[in-house]
């Protein structure tokens, strides 16, 4: 289903450039912008994967990952084709990579309109939407119409990105979103030149802001790709600087493993994940998580203050060991995150 995109600027010979992520597309008549979903029919801009889910999963939230926002709780989860990053590593490119279809012929997967998707929320129990497996900001239309609409209901939004969308995206989703897990996928502008064909700068201005500046609940997760942004220089700059911005902020360090066009490097390793939790403790991190393998000691949530154990992880099998959500029954600390 097509729609007509909502945050945009016409240009000269109808051309018309997209302002919904940081690629800021001009995009030709006839043409799609980067991500091949957003595409220029006669003079006007269109989503054009608008109601159209390939991925309809109710996923643990443990899984997006968010470890700080309602644990145990079940989230209805959806995806579309296209993404305005390249990355060689995805994990996710039968969806994220396809670019070429024919929105009027090709399978767009299935039909599921904002009020379907609530409809199945209201009808299911199911507290919260993800907007997931791509990129949420390149099927904008489609998150802010049932992020809204959810929101009527009592239904919490989450968006699971690579934290590229504009400020006026940002800006404008915000209030109808409550919580995010922001991919930051390396400390360098030479890996998200190179593996992304995006920038850094963007991702951590967004981070920042959404840590700094709105109520939208926010953890960061970098996947560690062997030899390309696991030195300890690196893991230490990212850090401390996830550090400075909020020490609170929650950061999962993932192993990879080989996929796509990535397949000639080994998965990452226990111990390289072990450095690296170590590495985020010394920076100040009060909430550092392995992920992607089983390290049921490294995946569990620890009062910063008196190291009690408060939530008990083991993949997805979640055991919470506090008598009151948010305070460690030990010393009381106040533990942050959304609990309610
Ligand atoms: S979402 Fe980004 S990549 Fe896609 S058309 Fe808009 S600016 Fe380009």
């Amino acid at each position: 289903m097509r729609k007509e995109a909502y945050l945009l600027k016409p240009l000269s010979g109808d051309v018309v450039q997209c302002q919904v992520c940081e690629h800021f597309c001009a995009v030709k008549p006839g043409e799609a912008g980067k991500c091949g979903v957003r595409r220029n029919i006669d003079g006007t801009l269109y989503l054009v994967v608008y109601g159209e889910a390939i991925a309809v999963h109710v996923d643990p939230i443990e899984k997006k990952p968010l470890f700080h926002f309602m644990p145990r709780g079940d989230i209805l989860s959806i995806g579309t084709y296209g993404c305005n990053f390249r990355c060689p590593f995805c994990q996710n490119w039968q969806m994220s990579q396809i670019r070429d279809f024919d929105d009027q012929r090709d399978y767009l997967g299935q039909h599921a309109p904002p009020e379907a998707l609530v409809n199945t929320c209201l009808r299911d129990h199911i507290p919260m939407i993800a907007y997931t497996y791509n990129e949420p900001t390149v099927f904008f239309e489609y998150t802010y119409d049932t992020a809204k609409l959810a929101h009527e209901h009592g239904i919490k939004n989450v968006y699971v990105s690579n934290g590229y969308m504009s400020q006026a995206a940002l800006d404008m989703i915000e209030p109808y979103l409550d919580g995010i897990n922001v991919d930051l996928k390396a400390f360098t502008e030479g890996f998200y030149r190179e593996q992304c064909q995006a920038r850094l700068e963007p991702v951590k201005r967004n981070i920042a802001h959404i840590a700094r500046e709105t109520n939208i609940w926010i953890e960061v997760t970098t996947l560690l790709i062997p030899g390309l942004n696991d030195s300890e220089e690196e893991l230490r700059a990212t850090a401390e600087w996830l550090a400075e911005v909020d020490p609170e902020m929650p950061w999962h360090i993932t192993a990879f493993r080989p996929a796509y066009q990535m397949l000639d490097r080994p998965p990452t390793s226990q111990r390289t994940l072990a450095r690296a939790y170590e590495i985020g403790k010394q920076a100040g991190l009060h909430y550092v998580y392995v992920g992607n393998v089983m390290d049921a000691d490294r995946e569990s949530t620890y009062c910063p203050q008196c190291g009690q154990k408060l939530i008990q992880r083991r993949w997805y099998s979640v055991r919470e060991l506090w008598t009151e959500r948010g305070m460690c029954p030990k010393c009381g600390y106040s533990i942050a995150g959304v609990w309610a």
